[in-house]
């Protein structure tokens, strides 16, 4: 089974701006891949895409065989997003960001707080849950972000830019979790601009320049040629 499947995705943004030219690209069910770009790639806007928070200008994508615009509502809940940039309320609870979050998905309050606890201590922040948004460092919101986009258990997570700005040792610990969470079954597609990362986590890599997807293959593949 493919868990995404897009097919011809143009992208021109309202100024004029074309930002995707025609991407075919298909992720199968358990896969980890990676979609490597400069800054500029289309890497953003393929994710917001997927995650109908931009409009495509043409094209197709099916999340787990389906249609995504006639099927959005119920497509929604097997995708967890981790966007690039911080989006929390700066001055609710780390426990409250999450329980929040499970009840967007309909999840209620006692499941949610099972919930969060098992990802605050995977994800190294129980300790901080009842400290405000704003008091944490960069590498633990990086961190919450995470533990938010999994409350509702998704079966693809997609991540921008997770390991942007962080140190090594943090990016050590963040592959680590991802790769447990992809054995345990979740898809996994990223977008990186470090081909280390990509190289270390990944089965699959795709590589985006100027709209275009000009890479498309097992990792492995890439490394030979490389
Ligand atoms: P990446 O994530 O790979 O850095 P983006 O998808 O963010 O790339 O950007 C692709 C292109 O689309 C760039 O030229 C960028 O300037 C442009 N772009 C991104 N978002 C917008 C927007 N909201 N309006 C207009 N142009 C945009
Ligand atoms: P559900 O049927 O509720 O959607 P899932 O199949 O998504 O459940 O997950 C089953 C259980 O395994 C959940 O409690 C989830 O928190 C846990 N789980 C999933 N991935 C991991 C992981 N990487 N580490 C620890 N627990 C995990």
């Amino acid at each position: 089974m493919l868990a995404l499947e897009i097919k011809g995705l143009t992208k021109e943004y309202k100024n004029g701006v074309k930002a995707l030219h025609g991407i075919d690209l298909a992720v199968q069910e358990g896969d980890f891949y990676a979609l490597l770009g400069h800054n500029g790639a289309g890497k953003s806007t393929t994710i917001g895409i997927i995650c109908s928070l931009v409009n495509k200008t043409a094209g197709s994508v099916k999340v787990f065989g389906e249609d995504l615009d006639a099927n959005l509502s119920r497509l929604k809940q097997h995708i967890g997003l981790v966007p690039q940039e911080f989006n929390f309320n700066h001055f609710e609870n780390v426990i409250d960001i999450l329980v929040n979050q499970a009840g967007y998905y309909g999840i209620e309050r006692k499941e949610a707080l099972k919930r969060a606890e098992v990802w605050l201590t995977k994800l190294d922040l129980w300790d901080k849950r009842n400290q405000q948004s704003r008091r944490l460092s960069g590498g633990m919101k990086r961190r919450l972000m995470i533990a938010r986009a999994l409350m509702h258990h998704p079966k693809l997570l997609i991540l921008d830019e997770p390991t942007a700005g962080v140190d090594i040792e943090l990016r050590r610990t963040m592959w680590a979790f991802l790769q447990e969470l992809n054995l345990r079954g979740t898809t996994i597609i990223l977008t990186t601009h470090y081909l280390e990362e990509a190289e270390m986590l990944c089965r699959h890599i795709g590589i985006i320049q100027q709209g275009r997807l000009v890479v498309n293959m097992p990792m492995k593949e890439l490394l030979m040629k490389l």
